[in-house]
């Protein structure tokens, strides 16, 4: 039996995450359940899964969460805040941790999971783009198995060689093809992509996912920040990794090798596949994904990624290649400029603008501490949000 903590419960990733540890009963045990503010689906969730704790990052929410949980089920302990969440991480009865909490809020939750040694299965992406080095080097330090969730990383590392440590080239690697689908506005004319609305741009074809990843798809942002995350995951430069456009979304990406050999990794696009491999890695479990018909799927299209339409994939890798503080920096921008978008202030094509005027705004630093880093953040943050200002006068 193996005690899992769910960070981010109530997400799109928590709640597939719940349905596959659903499916093993025997084999995985709810340990504690975390989300920031839906007190209603936590609690639903808490009288479904009965998990020793339950912690909710907003403090009132957790005071309501306790009410509510008093009658119905008592026995659960309920915490709240980033020490909740960090206690929770590191209990002695967790084996797992599903790291699935949205943005920058991920990081220290996720860390204080790596420092107890915990398997980490890892969707929350942006804790690797805001301090990958001091983020692997901890990992490295407590003998970490640390499982990407993401499915391109997951596929790609079914694609690896288990060791790596000698880096890519004496594992004969030559590239990494990041596969995506392009999102929604892949083929829209450009004129039209200054009025999209945020629905528009939540509907992706492929996917059903939380609002910020989903925004972050259709800017093609999600690829920059995927990039960046194998550059930590897989020890490589960015140069090795070649984003293709797939718009069936259906191979989740591939390894090509030096004797001209591309392995790929195909599936149905359902989260529940890459969650059940991490969650069993080495072996092999049901996930409740329906079975790809590669009699239906028919046929396999490839494109290059056009970066003129999407901006945001330049700026990751200029991001990258800089080095230091300037990841997280891009990270806190897009996080400020999605919400921004998301609540109708800002237009869809000015997420890319603010964030490089960010990256010019804010200097960046070498990732010398998580203190750094969080410093960074905060600047990037301030900055944004004027940056978001002076769009929005311009606009009225
Ligand atoms: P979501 O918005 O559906 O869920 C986010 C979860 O995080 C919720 O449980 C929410 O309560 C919690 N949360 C939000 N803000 C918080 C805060 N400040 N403190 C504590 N908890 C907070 O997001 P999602 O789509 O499930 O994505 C989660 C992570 O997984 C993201 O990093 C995303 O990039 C990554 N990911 C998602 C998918 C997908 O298919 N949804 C695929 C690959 C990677
Ligand atoms: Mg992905």
């Amino acid at each position: 039996m193996y005690g899992v903590t769910v960070l981010g419960a109530t997400g799109s990733i928590g709640v597939s995450t719940l349905d596959v540890l659903s499916r093993h009963p025997e084999r995985y045990r709810v340990v504690a359940l975390t989300a920031n503010s839906d007190v209603e689906r936590l609690y639903e969730q808490c009288l479904a899964h009965q998990p020793e704790y339950a912690v909710m990052a907003d403090a009132n929410a957790a005071q309501r969460l306790h009410e509510r949980l008093r009658a119905t089920a008592p026995g659960i302990q309920v915490l709240a805040g980033l020490a909740g969440l960090e206690t929770v991480a590191a209990l002695p009865q967790v084996a797992y941790v599903m790291a699935a909490i949205v943005g920058a809020a991920g990081l220290l939750p996720t860390l204080a999971a790596v420092r107890a040694g915990k398997r980490v299965l890892l969707a929350n992406k942006e804790a690797l783009v805001m301090a990958g080095r001091i983020f692997m080097d901890e990992v490295r330090a407590n003998n970490v198995e640390l499982l990407p969730v993401d499915s391109e990383h997951n596929a790609i590392f079914q694609c690896l060689p288990t060791d790596l440590s000698a880096g890519l080239d004496a594992a004969g690697i030559r590239r990494i093809l990041l596969t995506a689908s392009g999102g929604p506005f892949r083929t829209i004319p450009l004129s039209e992509l200054h009025h999209v609305t945020p629905d528009q741009a939540c509907a992706h074809p492929n996917w059903v996912m939380g609002r910020k990843i989903s925004v972050d798809s259709a800017t093609m942002m999600n690829k920059g920040l995927e990039v960046i995350e194998a550059c930590w995951l897989f020890n490589a430069s960015p140069d090795r990794i070649q984003v293709v456009l797939h718009p069936q979304s259906v191979i989740h990406s591939m390894v090509e090798y030096a004797d001209g050999s591309i392995l790929a990794q195909l599936g149905s696009p359902d989260m529940r596949t890459p969650i059940a491999h991490a969650l069993a890695w080495p072996q092999r479990i049901e996930s409740g994904a329906a079975p790809l018909s590669l009699f239906d799927v028919a046929r396999l299209d490839f494109e290059r990624p056009d970066v003129s339409r999407f901006p945001c994939l330049r700026l990751a890798y200029e991001a990258m290649q800089a080095g230091g503080t300037a990841t997280a920096i891009l990270n806190a921008a897009n996080e400020v400029a999605v919400a921004s978008f998301l609540d109708g202030k800002l237009p869809f094509t000015a997420i890319p603008a603010v964030i490089e005027r960010v990256l010019a705004d804010v200097p960046t630093r070498e990732a010398i501490s998580l203190e750094v880093i969080l410093a960074d953040d905060a600047l990037a943050r301030e900055a944004a949000v004027l940056r978001v200002d002076e769009a929005t006068n311009k606009r009225t």
